[in-house]
Protein backbone atom coordinates (compact mmCIF):
# COMPACT_ATOMS: atom_id res chain seq x y z
CA UNK A 1 0.00 0.00 0.00
CA UNK A 2 2.51 2.35 0.83
CA UNK A 3 4.62 2.35 -2.48
CA UNK A 4 1.13 3.37 -4.47
CA UNK A 5 1.31 6.78 -1.84
CA UNK A 6 3.03 9.27 -4.33
CA UNK A 7 6.42 10.55 -2.42
CA UNK A 8 4.81 14.36 -3.53
CA UNK A 9 1.90 13.94 -1.37
CA UNK A 10 3.75 11.71 1.67
CA UNK A 11 5.71 14.79 1.82
CA UNK A 12 3.19 17.66 1.20
CA UNK A 13 0.51 15.97 3.50
CA UNK A 14 2.25 14.86 6.41
CA UNK A 15 -0.99 13.56 8.41
CA UNK A 16 -0.98 10.62 5.55
CA UNK A 17 2.10 9.62 7.39
CA UNK A 18 -0.56 7.42 10.06
CA UNK A 19 -0.85 4.88 7.39
CA UNK A 20 3.26 4.22 7.56
CA UNK A 21 3.95 5.62 11.23
CA UNK A 22 7.21 3.31 10.79
CA UNK A 23 8.55 5.57 8.25
CA UNK A 24 8.91 8.64 10.84
CA UNK A 25 10.43 6.53 13.13
CA UNK A 26 7.85 5.18 15.21
CA UNK A 27 7.22 1.54 16.66
CA UNK A 28 4.15 -0.08 16.18
CA UNK A 29 3.48 -2.53 18.91
CA UNK A 30 0.69 -3.91 17.47
CA UNK A 31 -2.24 -3.14 14.82
CA UNK A 32 -3.75 0.16 17.04
CA UNK A 33 -1.18 1.44 18.88
CA UNK A 34 2.58 3.09 17.92
CA UNK A 35 4.98 4.78 19.83
CA UNK A 36 7.80 7.11 19.44
CA UNK A 37 9.34 5.84 23.34
CA UNK A 38 8.76 2.40 23.45
CA UNK A 39 9.25 2.44 27.54
CA UNK A 40 6.10 4.02 27.56
CA UNK A 41 3.90 1.64 25.58
CA UNK A 42 1.92 -0.23 28.34
CA UNK A 43 0.89 3.67 29.77
CA UNK A 44 -0.26 4.41 26.26
CA UNK A 45 -1.83 0.55 25.89
CA UNK A 46 -3.95 0.99 29.16
CA UNK A 47 -5.11 4.66 27.71
CA UNK A 48 -5.63 3.31 24.35
CA UNK A 49 -8.40 0.12 26.22
CA UNK A 50 -9.89 2.48 28.75
CA UNK A 51 -10.75 5.03 25.80
CA UNK A 52 -11.91 2.62 23.20
CA UNK A 53 -14.05 0.99 26.34
CA UNK A 54 -15.45 4.36 27.11
CA UNK A 55 -15.98 5.55 23.36
CA UNK A 56 -17.46 2.18 22.21
CA UNK A 57 -20.28 2.06 25.61
CA UNK A 58 -20.94 5.54 24.41
CA UNK A 59 -21.83 5.04 21.02
CA UNK A 60 -21.43 2.09 19.87
CA UNK A 61 -18.46 -0.22 18.22
CA UNK A 62 -15.76 0.73 15.64
CA UNK A 63 -15.65 -0.53 12.01
CA UNK A 64 -12.22 -0.41 12.17
CA UNK A 65 -10.06 -0.29 15.20
CA UNK A 66 -8.57 3.22 14.96
CA UNK A 67 -4.59 3.18 14.81
CA UNK A 68 -3.23 5.25 17.49
CA UNK A 69 0.10 7.39 17.44
CA UNK A 70 1.22 8.01 20.83
CA UNK A 71 3.45 11.24 20.60
CA UNK A 72 6.01 11.50 23.45
CA UNK A 73 7.10 14.87 22.28
CA UNK A 74 6.16 17.74 20.23
CA UNK A 75 8.83 16.81 17.24
CA UNK A 76 7.27 13.79 16.99
CA UNK A 77 3.48 15.57 16.85
CA UNK A 78 4.60 17.78 14.95
CA UNK A 79 6.07 15.24 11.93
CA UNK A 80 2.48 14.28 11.30
CA UNK A 81 1.80 18.20 10.60
CA UNK A 82 0.10 18.52 13.96
CA UNK A 83 1.30 21.13 16.87
CA UNK A 84 0.34 23.17 19.78
CA UNK A 85 -2.52 24.25 20.92
CA UNK A 86 -4.11 21.01 19.16
CA UNK A 87 -3.41 18.00 21.59
CA UNK A 88 -4.21 15.20 19.59
CA UNK A 89 -6.03 15.06 16.05
CA UNK A 90 -8.23 12.57 13.92
CA UNK A 91 -7.12 11.83 10.89
CA UNK A 92 -10.39 10.51 8.74
CA UNK A 93 -11.03 6.78 9.82
CA UNK A 94 -7.49 5.97 9.14
CA UNK A 95 -5.99 7.39 12.95
CA UNK A 96 -5.60 9.44 15.88
CA UNK A 97 -2.50 11.69 16.86
CA UNK A 98 -1.71 11.76 20.45
CA UNK A 99 0.69 14.72 21.29
CA UNK A 100 2.68 14.32 24.49
CA UNK A 101 -0.02 17.05 25.96
CA UNK A 102 -2.71 14.47 25.07
CA UNK A 103 -2.27 11.07 26.98
CA UNK A 104 -5.59 11.51 28.93
CA UNK A 105 -8.69 9.31 28.13
CA UNK A 106 -10.73 12.69 27.65
CA UNK A 107 -8.45 13.71 24.74
CA UNK A 108 -8.27 10.31 23.37
CA UNK A 109 -11.97 9.92 23.73
CA UNK A 110 -12.39 12.75 22.06
CA UNK A 111 -10.77 11.94 19.03
CA UNK A 112 -12.13 8.05 18.72
CA UNK A 113 -15.52 10.06 18.93
CA UNK A 114 -14.22 11.65 15.63
CA UNK A 115 -13.00 8.21 14.40
CA UNK A 116 -16.20 6.92 14.92
CA UNK A 117 -17.97 9.90 13.43
CA UNK A 118 -16.37 9.81 10.42
CA UNK A 119 -16.92 6.10 9.83
CA UNK A 120 -20.46 6.16 10.44
CA UNK A 121 -21.03 9.65 8.79
CA UNK A 122 -18.47 9.67 6.38
CA UNK A 123 -14.81 12.05 6.50
CA UNK A 124 -16.80 14.32 3.94
CA UNK A 125 -20.24 14.86 5.02
CA UNK A 126 -18.84 15.77 8.68
CA UNK A 127 -17.57 18.57 6.86
CA UNK A 128 -20.98 19.51 6.08
CA UNK A 129 -22.49 18.77 9.86
CA UNK A 130 -23.16 21.65 12.17
CA UNK A 131 -20.66 22.36 14.52
CA UNK A 132 -22.56 21.06 17.77
CA UNK A 133 -23.31 17.57 16.47
CA UNK A 134 -19.66 17.29 15.76
CA UNK A 135 -17.75 19.01 18.10
CA UNK A 136 -20.30 18.92 20.69
CA UNK A 137 -20.10 14.69 20.54
CA UNK A 138 -16.75 14.82 20.95
CA UNK A 139 -16.68 17.34 23.90
CA UNK A 140 -19.81 15.73 25.54
CA UNK A 141 -19.05 12.30 25.30
CA UNK A 142 -15.59 12.73 26.48
CA UNK A 143 -16.65 13.76 29.54
CA UNK A 144 -14.60 17.41 28.85
CA UNK A 145 -14.65 19.48 32.18
CA UNK A 146 -13.68 22.30 29.02
CA UNK A 147 -11.03 23.84 30.93
CA UNK A 148 -9.55 26.48 27.95
CA UNK A 149 -12.05 25.30 25.67
CA UNK A 150 -13.08 28.41 23.20
CA UNK A 151 -17.16 29.65 24.24
CA UNK A 152 -18.21 28.07 20.83
CA UNK A 153 -17.42 24.56 21.90
CA UNK A 154 -18.50 25.49 25.29
CA UNK A 155 -22.12 26.07 23.53
CA UNK A 156 -21.52 23.40 21.07
CA UNK A 157 -21.53 21.00 24.30
CA UNK A 158 -24.39 21.95 25.81
CA UNK A 159 -26.27 22.28 22.81
CA UNK A 160 -25.31 18.17 21.92
CA UNK A 161 -26.52 16.96 25.17
CA UNK A 162 -29.75 18.53 25.18
CA UNK A 163 -30.55 17.59 21.47
CA UNK A 164 -28.97 13.77 22.71
CA UNK A 165 -31.11 13.50 25.63
CA UNK A 166 -33.67 14.38 23.41
CA UNK A 167 -32.81 11.77 20.59
CA UNK A 168 -31.59 8.99 22.99
CA UNK A 169 -28.86 6.63 21.83
CA UNK A 170 -30.68 4.09 19.82
CA UNK A 171 -31.73 7.01 17.11
CA UNK A 172 -28.66 9.34 17.48
CA UNK A 173 -26.58 8.39 14.22
CA UNK A 174 -29.88 7.72 12.19
CA UNK A 175 -30.64 11.35 12.90
CA UNK A 176 -27.31 12.65 12.85
CA UNK A 177 -26.94 11.62 9.41
CA UNK A 178 -30.13 13.61 8.27
CA UNK A 179 -29.08 16.35 9.93
ZN1 LIG B 1 -12.76 17.85 18.07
Amino acid sequence: MLLALPVALWEFYKPMRVLAPELNGLICINEKICIDDIRKAEDAELLYLESASLTNNAIGDFNHNPRTIFCTTEECYRSFGFQSPSVAHAVGTSGVVISPRGWSNTKIIHEFVHHIQAERIGVISMLFKPDWLIEGMAYYISNDIMHNVPQRYIEAKIRFEKWYIEIGNEKMWETAKNL
